[in-house]
């Protein structure tokens, strides 16, 4: 058997509590699934300085709780669970939640956010908020007068060390081979930053740290074999993001990395009661309040839709 709904959303990050926040607000009784990590990507960060609204900051964890209860307010049904396949070629819109229940919906809000990729090594993991981050806009502030390294070499690490350098004392850079990725004038940016130090051909062995969090960085030259460690408090990954978007390939239109996208200036997909929001459509801003922006924008949509159902179906 099937549940029926009117508006289901995916996720719960900003994104997908504010469409939440938005479309209970409008009546439409919205139920929301979390997805395998409840509070989305924010919950891996201790604070959140750059939300406006905190002059003294929020615990991330905290304001996913508060996110969730402000939705809770006004009547969204939160359910844990994950939505593990979608059919979008019949409607009411398909969902399969946890591989057994089946949810017909009339407008979905994608809100499943992105992951950002990790190198993979256990002291990567071992140190992650205590020194080791996925994002230098969130936590660049923390590591402010320390020497910090960045990994990656395309826009994202030349943005993220650009950015680094002006609250650092010195940011090592580094990179697998002997060019970067990155655009030609962000590439220029960092070349002509002095306090960056760029380490060509060069890889992470291993994130040196102790009780205080990390020391180091154990990195080793992959042409010569040579390892060296170089002292820093903060590890910053920038290797790329990957959006949580595989359960929708073949039904929506993505681009060859898996961001689905939207008409432009809206958060409609090209599938009639589909829509995207936050960072599963977006991998240019990636900000909670980026995110936050377009879920309000997904629920107006979706109000917008189902109000023009409701009317074509009054004339039919
Ligand atoms: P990219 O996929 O463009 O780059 C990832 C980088 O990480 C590559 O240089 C890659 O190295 C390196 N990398 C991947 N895996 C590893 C690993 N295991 N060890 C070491 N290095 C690794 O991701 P970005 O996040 O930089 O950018 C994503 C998209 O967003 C791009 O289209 C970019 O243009 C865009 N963007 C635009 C910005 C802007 O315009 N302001 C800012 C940020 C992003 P290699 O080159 O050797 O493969």
């Amino acid at each position: 058997m099937s549940v029926k709904e009117k508006v289901v959303i995916i996720g719960s990050g900003p994104a997908g509590y504010t469409a939440a926040i938005y479309a209970a607000r409008a009546g439409l009784k919205p139920v929301l699934y979390t997805g395998g990590q409840p509070g989305g990507q924010l919950t891996t960060t201790n604070d959140v300085e750059n939300f406006p609204g905190y002059p003294e900051g929020i615990n991330g964890p905290q304001m996913m709780i508060d996110l969730q209860k402000q939705a809770e307010r006004f009547g969204t049904r939160i359910h844990y669970g994950l939505v593990t396949s979608v059919d979008f070629s019949v409607y009411p819109l398909k969902l399969v939640v946890d591989e057994k229940d089946d949810v017909l919906a009339e407008a979905v809000i994608i809100a499943t956010g992105a992951s950002a990729k990790y190198l993979g090594i256990p002291s990567e993991e071992k140190f992650a908020n205590k020194g080791v981050s996925a994002c230098a806009i969130c936590d660049g502030y923390f590591y402010r007068g320390k020497e910090v390294a960045v990994v990656g070499a395309g826009d994202s690490a030349a943005e993220e060390s650009t950015y680094l350098s002006k609250l650092c004392t010195k940011v090592h850079l580094i990179v697998r081979r002997d060019e970067m990725r990155a655009s030609k004038i962000m590439q220029a940016r960092v070349k002509n930053t002095p306090n960056i130090e760029i380490h060509w051909n060069t890889e992470t062995d291993e994130v040196l740290g102790d009780d205080t969090g990390v020391t180091g960085v154990r990195v080793v030259n992959n042409k010569t074999g040579e390892k060296k460690v170089i002292p820093v408090q903060g590890f910053f990954l920038a290797i790329g993001h990957k959006p949580n978007t595989d359960i929708f390939k073949g039904y929506l239109n993505m681009d060859e990395t898996g961001y689905i996208k939207v008409v432009p200036g809206t958060t409609r997909t090209n599938v009639e009661g589909v829509f995207a929001v936050g960072d599963a459509a977006d991998k240019v801003y990636r900000q909670a309040v980026t995110a936050a922006g377009t879920g309000c924008m997904g629920a107006l949509d979706a109000e917008k839709f189902l109000a023009a159902k409701e009317m074509e179906m009054a004339h039919s």
